[in-house]
């Protein structure tokens, strides 16, 4: 998500969006982002898999000729942008073979990676595969809390110096943050590093509990006066206070032009929301997208469609997320605790600038949680874990 504000854009750009916009309305599918193998050499405290070792045996994963296969199907499709990650991508042995047969198909490849397997021979082959971007996770300026949260010792001398060797030849780098409590006051020194890099900075301040219903990763989780201390720094007052969600409209893009494949060839809308559509092994790519129901499923639901956020007075200061519903509260129409708490630091700091009245009102639902935010309270939330398993458990905000 972003919290910094709209900015006029070129006209190539808004050409773009707007074609975007037309294959959305048209459930074209344009983009694929495929988590192609759960294993990884990192052990990230936050993440929201259960990552594998890098050597594991995992009997499911995607063999390579299925991989083909499917970036054939993709072509046939007319997909466009194709992201690879993991888990680690490059703990897939085969993983410049698949990348360079979709490089052959034409597709804007984005590449997610810790980079810290990245020397300088593999350099030169990410470099001729022309990638959109190589975006690499860091999480501190300093060597010895990245390694704390990767649980990897060198892992920060390592991604930094995959950094350099892809600015070297010329492969745009992207620097991809999620902030948490150990981080976040480092915003500014990160932004300057990569700016130093040569390599653009993105930033997230959403950790969710593990697709698995684990809660290890909400410890790291900003405090409510964290993001109120972030969004003061970057938030921009005009944007979100020109900002109309209309009932009728989507919340997000899901269902309608994008979806996400796991390493088991399991089809679903995005990262978040693991509702299944069908699984490559067993349909072709185009069956899956002409005829699964849950696109038409997931795409119709509007503003209108939410039972307690379509009546909420912070709709408007609110990014909200389906699947962060669904892991949070097991319903994905529900209101979700994370953009919630989001909603209402905006709020704090639209009222600190007087760009809102001091009593802005907060809606019912969320007066507890804002007096707990203010305490620092304990909020109990309900979760869901897997598919059938839901229990009332206790969420440290
Ligand atoms: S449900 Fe969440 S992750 Fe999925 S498309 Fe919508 S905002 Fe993005
Ligand atoms: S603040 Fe919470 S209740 Fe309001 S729209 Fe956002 S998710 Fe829904």
């Amino acid at each position: 998500m972003s919290v910094e504000g709209a900015q006029s854009e070129p006209s190539n750009v808004n050409l773009y969006n707007q074609i975007i916009d037309s294959t959305r309305k048209r459930h074209r599918l344009v983009s694929v982002h495929w988590e192609m193998t759960y294993r990884c050499n990192e052990k990230c405290t936050h993440c929201y898999l259960d990552v594998l070792p890098p050597n594991a045996k995992v009997p499911g994963e995607l063999a390579t000729n299925e991989c083909i296969r499917i970036l054939d199907e993709m072509a046939e499709l007319g997909v466009l942008n194709l992201t690879l990650s993991g888990g680690e991508i490059f703990a897939r042995h085969d993983f410049f073979q698949i990348a360079e047969y979709a490089r052959i198909k034409g597709f804007l490849l984005r590449l997610f990676t810790n980079g810290i397997l990245i020397k300088p021979e593999m350099a030169d082959r990410i470099a001729a595969l022309h990638p959109y971007a190589v975006e690499l996770s860091l999480y501190s300026t300093q060597a010895e809390v990245h390694d704390r949260i990767t649980q990897v010792q060198r892992s920060w001398e390592l991604t930094m110096r995959a950094f350099r060797l892809l600015h070297e030849r010329g492969v745009r780098t992207v620097m991809k943050t999620p902030l948490m409590r150990e981080n976040v006051r480092e915003i500014f020194a990160l932004e300057k590093l990569a700016k130093e890099l040569g390599a653009q900075f993105k930033f997230d301040p959403t950790i969710t509990a593990k697709d698995s219903g684990a809660l290890d990763p909400l410890e790291h989780r900003l405090t409510f006066a964290d993001l109120v201390w972030l969004f003061e720094q970057k938030m921009d007052t005009a944007a979100w206070i020109d900002r109309e969600i209309k009932p009728e409209a989507h919340t997000c893009g899901i269902a309608s032009n994008s979806m996400l494949i796991d390493p088991s060839g399991n089809v679903f809308p995005c990262v978040s929301v693991r509702s299944k559509a069908g699984n490559v092994r067993d349909q072709s790519l185009r069956e899956i997208w002409e005829q699964s129901p849950v696109w038409a499923r997931l795409g119709a639901i509007t503003v209108n469609e939410l039972p307690v956020c379509r009546t909420c007075e912070l709709r408007n200061l609110c990014v909200r997320c389906h699947g962060t519903a669904q892991t949070e509260q097991g319903d994905l129409l529900a209101p979700s605790m994370v953009n919630c708490r989001e909603a209402l630091a905006r709020r704090q700091v639209l009222i600190d600038r007087q760009a809102l009245p001091f009593n802005y009102p907060i809606p019912s639902h969320l007066q507890a949680l804002s007096s707990k935010e203010a305490g620092g309270d304990i909020l109990t939330n309900k979760v869901q874990f897997g598919e059938h398993n839901t229990r009332i458990i206790q969420v440290n905000c």
